[in-house]
């Protein structure tokens, strides 16, 4: 690994001047579980890592309407947060999926949103929520909708400078459901072989379904929605024919890549089973939530 300096800013406005005064060759560095192996491999040399630790505020989960999860937010916090598991059980349930409790005590909000690797789990449930990742960068604030902020293979639209200081997520309507599946063929703190977010709400009559979301990982260059399922549910009552026509409709989103954890053919073979299974799973948790008073 080359040497390079370490600073630690005291405010976001403080990282933001190193930032600009180091240019193209600073790296922000939350947990490090990515960047410190980068480093290792030297896919990255960066002269300047800027450590987000001593900002403070951003390990912060706070209820705005629906949750607000500061960047420094460990997933092992996110996992366990009582706030998290009571608004929004299925991102909890998501953070709880990713690798092993030592890694999720380390890795980050902003660092698995930064980070851009398509086959992490938080974002696909996030994009299924609809969140926005917050941004502070020399130009202001801005946020960005998690469907904008996923461009490319490891690319967002973090521009230079910029840093991720949070990602806000709606609470769901009334009658609505979630469910966060993970399939992994080989061992448990694996990544995806493929992973599915599915949401639903209820029409007031229960039996129909009034909106679907559904989002995909690990069979994409980016996260992505699976917005041909998502219309084949609209209005549509549940059974095995509809949920199997999902899971075929959303076989055709996909462009999954072979490699160690599956063929290209088996990740799209999966990604219909894990779309049937998620949605089957959003519609039960849809109906408990309406039926309680
Ligand atoms: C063995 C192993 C297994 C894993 N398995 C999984 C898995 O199954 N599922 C899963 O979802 N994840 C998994 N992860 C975690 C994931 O791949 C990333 O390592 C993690 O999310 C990065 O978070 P971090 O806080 O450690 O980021 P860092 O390593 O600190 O940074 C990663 C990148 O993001 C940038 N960055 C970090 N924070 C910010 C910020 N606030 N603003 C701007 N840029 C920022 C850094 O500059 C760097 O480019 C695994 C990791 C390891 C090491």
């Amino acid at each position: 690994m080359n040497a390079f300096d370490y600073r630690a800013p005291r405010s976001l406005d403080e990282a933001l001047a190193i930032l600009g005064e180091y240019g193209e060759d600073a790296r922000v560095v939350a947990g490090g579980t990515a960047l410190v192996t980068m480093m290792r491999q030297r896919l990255v040399q960066p002269r300047c890592l800027v450590s987000l630790r001593d900002v403070p505020g951003l390990e912060r989960i706070e209820a705005n309407g629906g949750l607000r999860l500061g960047a420094l937010v460990t997933h092992r916090e996110a996992e366990i947060s009582p706030l998290v598991r009571e608004r929004l059980p299925v991102l909890a349930e998501t953070f709880r999926r990713v690798a092993s409790v030592r890694i999720r005590h380390m890795a980050t909000v902003g660092g698995a949103l930064a980070h851009g690797d398509p086959n992490q789990d938080p974002p696909v449930t996030l994009l299924a929520l609809e969140a926005t990742v917050e941004v502070r960068g020399p130009r202001g604030a801005r946020g960005i909708l998690v469907a904008e902020f996923f461009r490319d293979y490891y690319e967002t639209a973090l521009e230079p400078g910029e840093l991720v200081t949070a990602v806000t997520v709606p609470s769901l309507p009334a009658a609505t459901g979630a469910a966060f599946l993970k399939f992994l063929p080989r061992t448990a703190d694996d990544y995806a072989t493929v992973a599915a977010a599915a949401i639903v709400t209820l029409e007031p009559d229960g039996a129909r379904c009034r909106e679907a979301r559904i989002a995909l990982g690990s069979v994409g260059l980016t996260p992505l929605r699976a917005t041909s399922a998502e219309r084949l549910l609209a209005g549509e009552a549940l059974g095995e024919g509809l949920l199997q026509a999902a899971g075929e409709a959303a076989k055709t989103a996909v462009d999954p890549l072979s490699d160690h954890r599956g063929s290209a053919a088996y990740k799209r073979e999966m990604t219909g089973v894990m779309v049937g299974r998620a949605l089957g799973q959003a519609w039960e948790a849809a109906r408990r939530a309406q039926a309680r008073p």
